[in-house]
């Protein structure tokens, strides 16, 4: 595929936009043109929610099974060309391949897991109060999906919503970042040659503000999920919400470890740096609030320190997005917290911020409750467990939280307390599977989860038949 004009696809076609107008996309890695990408706006979006509302009642005709094994044949045929899908991203993103590989085999085995279900789909049966009653559930499509993705892992951020919303027999509009077009358009074309017929699966170049915007308030979109930052959701959430579409929101983090007095210190400090760090910090959960213990508080910043400028700086996704981190940080210095390691743009071209470590911020300062979404960690100091969870706890988030201790008691004691979607036991703050709800509480979501079976519920309405038999005619 040519990476130099990413156009739409629409009704199985590439097409650029209606106006004809393109934005640039700039490599990560050295700031240079990557690609043009099609500036859609509400025409484009009009015909692609029109194709995907002709091509629909077909496709949700054929059996579960048979939309399944279309879908496998997707995930085969991404797996086989995993190579060139991780190239793309590596471009569009900046991170190292391994990373980018990595990805697509996870989005591989989302499509591989959603398949399954084609022969696993399973409702229930009920008792009914009346004689002769057979009650059970089967599970309905909703229609039109619009699917809005963030860019920090662009091949699972889509394929977590396609596998699923096509498989329940939907049609769906996906508007990828602007600034991962080239990745979406290479799993739409996927989806294509794999037996997706044309129209089910179509892609909405462009600004969120332009193209995104039209999805939201479209009135023929039945379904809006979305993967991007709280304030973004809110208003998804109010401007769709008011003509009663179905919303599913994936939001920010501000997650938290914490590290006690008996944790196993070399485990704490690498999970803390991969958490933290790895793909430059540009993940829902990367572990942004670090809170130690007092007793092992020197030892654990000393090693994480030294950990952290052991570290090559990956890029981050933009020019912009880099200026907001740098503006953080230094707000948080001048308002007297310690920059402990980074905190500077690094040098030679491209978007690069040092893994950074700032210590010494209050829970209520403002980087306290921002999230930056890149390689940007605070230390926080705490006396005992109670002091943790609340520290914890004290956040418009609650999307992931992780807790190193010897202890079952102490672990547990966290699990039930804590305010998150997923907690983890002496690991790290991420590591979701395709079997795995995710998603968070407070202003990380609102309560749908992503992947697992979960995933369906949030792509099909569930139905309740009612079957009365009269023995007298049997
Ligand atoms: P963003 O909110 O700026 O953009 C996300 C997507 O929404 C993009 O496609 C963008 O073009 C579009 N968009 C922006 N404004 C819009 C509008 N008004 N109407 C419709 N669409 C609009 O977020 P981002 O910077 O791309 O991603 C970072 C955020 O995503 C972080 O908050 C991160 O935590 C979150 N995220 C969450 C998860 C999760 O599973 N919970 C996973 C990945 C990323």
């Amino acid at each position: 595929m040519t990476t130099d004009e990413i156009r739409n696809l629409i009704a199985g076609t590439r097409a650029p936009a209606r106006s004809g107008e393109w934005l640039e996309k700039l490599r990560p890695a050295d700031g240079a043109l990557l690609c043009r990408l099609a500036r859609s706006g509400a025409e484009d979006v009009d015909a692609a929610v029109a194709a995907a509302r002709a091509a629909q009642p077909a496709w949700a005709e054929r059996t579960p099974v048979e939309r399944g094994d279309v879908l496998r044949n997707q995930a085969q045929l991404l797996r086989e060309r995993r190579d060139e899908a991780a190239e793309i991203v590596v471009a569009e993103t900046g991170k190292p391949l391994e990373l980018a590989l990595g990805e697509a085999d996870a989005a591989v085995e989302m499509g591989l897991f959603v398949a399954g279900e084609g022969r696993r789909s399973y409702g229930r049966t009920t008792t009914a109060s009346m004689k002769h009653r057979t009650v059970l559930t089967v599970r309905q499509p909703l229609g039109v999906a619009g699917l809005i993705t963030s860019f920090n892992t662009p091949l699972p951020n889509i394929a977590w919503k396609a596998f699923p919303a096509v498989f329940c027999g939907n049609a769906a509009i996906v508007k990828p970042s602007e600034e991962v077009p080239a990745s979406a358009l290479f799993f739409a074309e996927l989806a294509l040659e794999a037996g997706v017929p044309a129209g089910v699966l179509n892609v909405v170049q462009g600004r969120g503000a332009e193209a995104g915007v039209a999805l939201v308030e479209h009135e023929d979109v039945d379904l809006v999920s979305f993967t991007g930052s709280a304030a973004t959701g809110r208003w998804i959430n109010e401007t769709a919400g008011r003509r009663l579409a179905k919303v599913c929101l994936e939001l920010g983090g501000k997650n938290a470890l914490v590290v006690c007095d008996d944790a196993d210190l070399p485990n704490a400090i690498r999970w803390t740096l991969a958490s933290a760090f790895s793909n430059a910090g540009q993940r829902c959960a990367a572990a942004s609030r670090i809170v130690v213990f007092d007793a092992v508080y020197e030892t654990f910043r000393e090693q994480l320190v030294a950990g952290a400028r052991t570290l090559e700086p990956e890029p981050v996704i933009s020019e912009a997005a880099l200026e907001r981190m740098l503006g953080a940080v230094a707000g948080a210095a001048a308002g007297g917290a310690t920059v402990l390691a980074g905190g500077k743009r690094s040098d030679g071209a491209g978007f690069k911020l040092a893994p950074t470590i700032v210590e010494g911020a209050s829970a209520n300062d403002e980087i306290s409750r921002t999230e930056l979404f890149g390689p940007v960690t605070l230390l926080y100091r705490v006396s005992s467990l109670d002091d943790a969870i609340a520290l914890v706890n004290d956040s418009p988030y609650g999307l992931t939280a992780s807790v190193h201790t010897a202890s079952l008691h102490r672990a547990m004691c966290f699990a039930e307390r804590v305010q998150a979607g997923v907690v983890v036991v002496n690991g790290g703050t991420h590591g979701s599977e395709p079997h795995m709800g995710f998603g968070g509480v407070k202003d990380s979501g609102t309560g749908w989860r992503e992947a697992g079976i979960e995933a369906l519920d949030v792509y099909s309405d569930w139905k309740v038949v009612n079957l009365i038999a009269d023995p007298a005619l049997a």
